[in-house]
């Protein structure tokens, strides 16, 4: 079925994954590295095909798909098959003396047919990653790609089913008909990435069946710069996280908090980084586009917040919009309201640290923080006074391809963590077992 799933076939598609997950086949060891390896088949013979469709999607290079969706879907699949026999061993726990004798511990079951909602911006990484975390914990899965990345979608609906049975992984295509149709079944856990509003009608919808749910979402991600830290860097390494796949990265840095005078002193590094990180016509350079028009005419009016220290040229009907930086950008004007999400980078100037985390904590907990800094006690201050999914110094975006560490939001920025062990946690259930002897 797949490509051409309706909403009608919806109930007989999750009835077939329930009865498979039923017959209790997902569970051993050896079913799940089986399912494991096809999917790692999936990506590594398919990869010209999922290359070719985010170029058509989002003008994504090859080289710049293969590291952020495919190859890096293969890093997170090889390092959950390379721990998965550790990760599922059940864990020991102690018992108090009252008790004894007896023996405790916790097993970590599968928790049935899993939902997973992707959105456009990755379209094959942040479908298929918590995917290899659902095959993993013994689950059979519903994957829903974003219709707004039509051709990835489409790959995935005409190769997926090559090499994973349709008792195992359904890929159910389309857009709010589809999706609501799929809201009103009932999964066993459902995992969604996308924005904040149909993060609350997931939620709604699972409420009904009591359905946990894993809210992957975004908003601002803030960049604090201080001074004594290496602008040349800083603003290298801002660019790079900044303008990769264009700005729509979940995790892109959404804004400067520029303290004193490196609010000033930036501009030019930025300026250079960007010159030297896709020359002097973006236009020509590997570098992605806006995904559709929508899109692209929500940020060209973002355009006049600032005084543009580089970029701001745009091509509607190429949707290309150049790398772009705002300066004297005042903490009132649209750009500074919701996640950009695009190629706009607003320097904000502040006059010290406490009035930068002041504005952080007074906005929505963001996806990420970032820091560029010398200092410790800096570093300490953030770390103990901000909350926000992820923090990290001197890096943004890559905390996100560290396998070891949980990947997920708080407030507003979502609910729930994946990645590697994590997501062996979120798609089981820590079952608690208890052993005493009767004699
Ligand atoms: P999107 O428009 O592709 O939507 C995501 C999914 O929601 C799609 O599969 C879509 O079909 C479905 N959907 C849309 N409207 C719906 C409705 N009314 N009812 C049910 N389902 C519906 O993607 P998006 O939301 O524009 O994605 C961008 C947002 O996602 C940004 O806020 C970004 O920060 C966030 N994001 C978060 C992460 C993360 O890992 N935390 C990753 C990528 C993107």
């Amino acid at each position: 079925m797949t490509a051409t799933t309706t909403p009608a076939d919806i109930p007989a598609t999750v009835a077939r994954l329930r009865a498979s997950f039923a017959t209790g086949r997902t569970k051993p060891l050896a079913w799940r590295q089986e399912q494991l390896a096809a999917l790692r088949a999936l990506l590594t013979e398919q990869s010209d095909a999922f290359l070719e469709a985010l170029h058509a999607d989002l003008g994504k290079s090859a080289a710049e798909a293969y590291r952020t969706e495919v190859g890096f879907t293969v890093n997170e699949l090889d390092h959950t098959v390379a721990h998965l026999e550790e990760w599922l061993a059940p864990t020991p726990a102690g018992v108090p003396g009252v008790f004894h004798p007896a023996e405790a511990k916790v097993v970590r079951d599968p928790l049935g047919v899993v939902l997973i909602i992707g959105p456009w911006n990755y379209p094959l990484q942040l479908l298929l990653a918590p995917l290899v975390g659902a095959l993993a914990a013994g689950n059979t899965a519903v994957v829903k790609p974003s219709e707004l990345a039509p051709q990835t979608s489409a790959a995935l609906a005409r190769l997926l089913p090559r090499y994973l049975g349709p008792e195992v992984v359904r890929v159910v295509e389309g857009g709010i008909p589809e999706t609501t149709t799929l809201l009103e079944q009932r999964f066993d856990h459902i995992f969604y990435t996308g924005n904040g509003t149909v993060g609350r009608i997931v939620m709604a919808a699972a409420a009904k069946h009591l359905t946990p749910v894993t809210l992957e979402l975004g908003g601002k991600s803030p960049v604090v710069v201080e001074p004594g830290a290496d602008l040349a860097v800083t603003a290298q390494r801002l660019a790079q996280g900044k303008f990769l796949n264009a700005g729509q990265t979940c995790v892109a840095p959404d804004y400067v908090l520029a303290i004193g005078e490196t609010a000033a002193a930036l501009e030019p590094h930025l300026a250079a980084a960007v010159r030297e990180l896709f020359g002097e016509d973006p236009r020509t350079a590997p570098y992605g586009r806006i995904v559709n028009e929508r899109h692209f005419d929500r940020l060209a009016s973002l355009l006049d917040d600032g005084r543009v220290v580089t970029g701001g040229e745009h091509d509607r009907n190429s949707r290309y919009l150049a790398p772009t930086v705002l300066a004297d950008v005042s903490p009132d004007a649209p750009v500074m309201q919701a996640e950009i999400f695009g190629p706009i980078l607003p320097i904000v100037a502040v006059p010290d640290l406490d009035a930068a985390i002041a504005f952080i904590n007074e906005r929505d907990k963001p996806l990420a923080l970032y820091a560029f800094t010398a200092s410790d006690r800096t570093k300490a201050r953030l770390t103990e006074e901000t909350s926000s999914g992820a923090l990290s110094f001197g890096l943004p975006v890559s905390h996100l391809a560290m396998p070891e560490l949980p990947f997920g939001g708080v407030g507003e920025s979502g609910m729930g963590r994946y990645h590697g062990a994590y997501s062996i946690d979120t798609f089981s259930h820590a079952k608690a077992v208890v052993d005493k002897p009767l004699g």
